[in-house]
């Protein structure tokens, strides 16, 4: 891409890795000063680069370009998790700024341009993707007003204080941003393991979370025969040992799953428990395998159901659908990487990202650079900076072909 400058990104991930820093990590959580003070001086860059730039309603930073009528939508996330890594959505927004700088300096009357944005509360410290909801419209006045932070402050008053609340709010527009791209550090191991510089996301998988609770009789656990006992613990013990081979048989290679909640009631050491209850999530690209896995973990429920004299029972308490991306983006992507003599690999997101909330509504796709140990969510967090810089080429041709593809003369819309 003409008058992309690497350096100057590279400068401008430390420069925004300064505010709310602790160690080599920062501690930005949504709404923060140190958050605040990010997103004041991100929409300054924006502006810098002759994008019209405003933070909206919710906190987004969104950075338009102001000749352009249709453009490529650009951007991921500033704030972190408390105490998280420098890069963790920093690298898609500086990447974001960095290619519509460039586009706007090369081409300023350009039709087609680049908008860049920094999403708000991409991790949930008030509620997950708050911004990239508002963004596409899919943030209901209830969910707006029912978001809390772990202090129990509002979401709404917050804004209110800092004087954002009234401010209007940035909105998708289907005719002016056909695509959206999103660069992120991959978060896991696959990429840094396997030798591969750049993956070319295919998807954001969903996810299930079935609650399954046991019901037996508290008795004292040193007077109470064996045979007699209606012990809720040792039924859901049992039940999560079946289940983890139940869902390794009926989900796919790439499928995960995690007992992540277990509890058990009274919780005495000398009382036989009368109550237990685990959550069962489970993940996968495909929406036929997670009702697949689903169907298992219900025919196991089925099965235990009275035995031991516990009775079982389960709901499903959660539920997010797999969003996938646009095959002609990733195909875009691979494309880049190889002409960038990068080494990509197709792969699944395992964690949720805005492309997840941006991809319902329009083409998205997203590009990983890999992490170091795998390492994300923690201040150890980071990635070889040459990994960094040749992401950047990658995305920036990336962008650079779908620029062209929506031009009025292109290849062909998007
Ligand atoms: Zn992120």
């Amino acid at each position: 891409m003409d008058g992309l400058d690497e350096d100057r990104a590279i400068a401008d991930l430390r420069a925004l890795a300064q505010f709310g820093k602790v160690g080599t990590g920062v501690n930005r959580p949504a709404l923060t000063d140190a958050d605040v003070a990010a997103r004041e001086w991100l929409r300054d860059r924006m502006a810098e680069a002759g994008l019209a730039a405003t933070i909206d309603g919710i906190g987004n930073v969104y950075g338009r370009a102001p000749s352009a009528h249709i453009a490529l939508l650009a951007g991921s996330h500033s704030d972190s998790v408390p105490n998280g890594g420098w890069l963790d959505g920093a690298l898609g927004v500086v990447f974001a700024l960095e290619i519509a700088r460039a586009r706007r300096a090369a081409h300023p009357n350009a039709a087609v341009g680049v908008d860049a944005i920094s999403f708000s509360d991409e991790e949930g410290t008030f509620l997950a993707c708050s911004g990239s909801r508002s963004f596409c419209g899919a943030l209901t006045p209830s969910d707006l007003h029912g978001a809390r932070n772990a202090a129990r402050e509002s979401l709404t008053g917050r804004l209110d204080s800092l004087g954002w609340s009234t401010r209007p709010l940035a909105r998708l527009e289907p005719e002016r941003h056909r695509a959206f791209l999103e660069a992120h550090i991959e978060q896991g191991p696959r990429l840094i393991e396997s030798g591969h510089h750049v993956g070319a996301v295919t998807g954001i998988v969903g996810l299930r979370r079935r609650q399954v609770r046991f019901e037996g009789q508290a008795d004292h656990a040193g007077t109470t025969p064996m045979a007699m006992r209606r012990d809720a613990s040792m039924a859901m013990h049992a039940f999560a040992l079946s289940a983890a081979k139940e869902l390794r048989a009926a989900g796919s290679p790439d499928s995960v799953w995690n007992l992540g909640v277990v509890l058990v009631r009274p919780g005495a050491a000398n009382v036989v428990s009368d109550e237990a209850e685990i959550v069962v999530e489970f993940r996968d690209l495909s929406t036929a395998v997670i009702d697949r896995m689903d169907e298992a973990l219900r025919a196991l429920i089925d099965r235990t159901d009275g035995a031991g004299g516990v009775r079982t029972t389960s709901s499903i308490i959660g539920r997010i659908e797999p969003t996938h991306m646009d095959e002609r983006l990733v195909a875009i992507v691979e494309t880049a990487a190889a002409q960038e003599n990068a080494r990509s690999e197709r792969m699944q997101s395992g964690a949720g990202h805005d492309a997840m909330i941006v991809g319902r509504q329009i083409p998205a796709a997203m590009l990983f650079v890999p992490s170091l140990g795998g390492r994300s969510h923690h201040v150890s967090e980071d990635t070889d900076e040459a990994d960094i810089r040749r992401g950047l080429r990658v995305y920036a041709r990336a962008a650079q072909s779908i620029l062209e593809a929506l031009a009025p003369n292109g290849r062909g819309a998007l």
